[in-house]
């Protein structure tokens, strides 16, 4: 079994009984059902942890109320901010169990759970302990006529917007939660977060960091359980008055309609079918290895993962015989094995459906270059896998597979590669590899997406906008206008 790759320490923490945080209880779900976890590696149960329902999604609502106008709304702007550095340095210290958690969990390379995943929500989280003391409103002066009462002071207050409900998904579980929690406590809201069902493990973990940096209790809340129990009833929650979700367009588009019933703020991180352009004169030193990783990290588990990869005719050959041969030296195994180059999908129905998209490929009479099956008789693996001779209307292009699944297709001019890449329902990320700097510019401009990458992919900071056009979501995350999806402008006017 992989765990025994855990810690002693870390596999009895495992292994123990699982409880939810609702505001300083360690509580099982009121029912007393659980959820079985398992390890994608092997697909043996490794823990079990309590199914809540909408009964202990109440509880925590009821909590994280309690506490945004307890302590919490007493703290200095400076102190909130201390907190979350103070979170950041525990989940430094804790950095490596928070790593095997995750790889065991969600089955990622033990090197990116370490240097990607807990890196980033170290770096998310010391990058929002700076805003606490610089969240401010305006003067503004007013014209208002002086035989309405005048003068005035006009001003605007920058509020919390009160209970945040944070969904997650099971990719990179940590950073998706603290991706959330961090801009919420900035901003001075409380939290009650769901981790996908697959998932909890890490985000146990942190729940006990965050009581450990002094956050008072009630300010966040860990509630697990499956997304039509606890997260509908996150959902549908009157005491909730912002949803953050991260996860599947089709869940994102329930949750927006279910949100209408109580009008709650909704941010989606959604998914994507993110274009990756070579051009003839692009570095393609640089440009394949960055390209195979564009689609291999994660298993391809990620929601700006390369998968519809454009390269030029001039370079096509070379570009799909270079990604090749790095799909082939990669090695899959359990992710806790620091020697894995690649982990197993999350489960066996995922793996199913992944399988299904190069099924159909091979009806539609595909080129599987490299790939296209299964690995090993045990856990989720599916090996990496490149097709070529993809029609640019089949599904393998318009939806997105979430595994490590790559079509290569040729383009002869920009004008046409521009419309390729644009002739998505998504828009999320995009890479451009070109050594022509007002191509460059104009692709930058033109493409459809969030985040625009050129000469590098996946490229992402605490500080910089993260977010998806058209169907890839609402909203923004990691950055100064995210801080705004968090908080209420109130217009105060004071008659002189
Ligand atoms: P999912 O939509 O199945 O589940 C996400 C979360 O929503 C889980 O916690 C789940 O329990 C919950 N959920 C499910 N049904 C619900 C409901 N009716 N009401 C409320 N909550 C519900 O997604 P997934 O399969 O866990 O994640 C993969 C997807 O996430 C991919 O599409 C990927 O692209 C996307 N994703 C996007 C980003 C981004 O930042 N844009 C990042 C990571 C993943």
């Amino acid at each position: 079994m992989t765990t025994t790759l855990l810690s002693t320490d870390l596999r009895i923490q495992v292994q123990s009984a699982h409880k939810m945080l609702i505001g300083s209880e360690w509580v099982s779900a009121a029912s007393g059902a659980t959820i079985s976890v398992e390890d994608p590696a092997t697909g043996q149960i490794v823990a079990e942890v309590p199914a809540g329902d909408a009964e202990d999604v109440d509880r925590a609502v009821a909590a994280a109320r309690a506490a945004l106008r307890g302590p919490w709304s007493r703290i200095t702007p400076q102190e909130r901010g201390k907190m979350i550095w103070r979170l950041a340095d525990l989940i430094e210290s804790r950095a490596q169990e928070l790593a095997e958690l995750e790889s065991l969990d969600a089955g990622m390379p033990i090197m990116e759970a370490r240097y990607v995943d807990v890196a980033f929500s170290i770096d998310v989280l010391r990058y929002y302990a700076g805003w606490p003391t610089k969240i401010t409103g305006d003067t503004i002066p007013v014209s208002f006529p002086m035989n309405f009462g005048g003068p005035y002071h006009a001003c605007t207050l920058r509020e919390p917007v009160g209970v945040v409900a944070a969904i997650v998904p099971w990719n990179l579980p940590l950073m998706m939660a603290v991706k959330k929690l961090a801009p919420a406590l900035a901003t001075g809201n409380t939290i009650v977060v769901k981790p996908a069902e697959q998932t909890p493990l890490s985000i146990a973990l942190l729940a006990n960091l965050v009581l450990e940096a002094g956050i008072p209790e009630g300010v966040f809340n860990y509630v697990t359980g499956y997304g039509d129990t606890v997260g509908a009833a996150l959902v549908d929650h009157p005491g909730v008055d912002k949803i953050s979700f991260t996860g599947s367009g089709s869940t994102g588009k329930a949750i927006a309609r279910a949100a209408t019933g109580t009008l709650k703020r909704v941010s989606l991180e959604l998914g994507g079918k993110s274009p990756n352009l070579i051009f003839d004169d692009a570095d393609l030193a640089k440009a394949i290895p960055s390209s195979a990783l564009a689609i291999f990290a994660c298993q391809g588990e990620s929601c700006v993962a390369g998968s519809r990869l454009y390269a030029q005719r001039g370079v096509y050959d070379e570009v799909v015989a270079g990604l090749a041969e790095r799909a082939r030296s990669i090695k899959l195994g359990p992710g806790l094995d620091p020697s894995s180059e690649m982990g197993p999908l999350i489960s066996a129905e995922h793996r199913d459906k992944v399988l299904g998209y190069i099924d159909l490929g091979r009806e539609e009479g595909v080129d599987v270059v490299t790939g296209g099956g299964r690995h090993g008789a045990e856990g989720y693996f599916v090996e990496p896998t490149i097709l070529t001779n993809v029609h640019a209307r089949s599904r393998l292009v318009r939806e997105e597979i979430f595994g490590p699944v790559l079509s290569v297709i040729p383009f002869d001019s920009e004008d046409e590669v521009l419309g390729l890449a644009n002739d998505s329902e998504f828009g999320l990320g995009a890479g451009v590899w070109t050594r022509d700097l007002a191509r460059a510019h104009r692709l930058s401009g033109a493409i459809e997406a969030g985040q625009v990458w050129v000469n590098c992919y996946q490229a992402v900071d605490a500080a910089l906008p993260f977010g998806g056009y058209k169907q890839s979501g609402w909203g923004r995350e990691t950055c100064r206008e995210n801080l705004d999806e968090f908080l209420e402008l109130k217009t105060v006017v004071i008659g002189l």
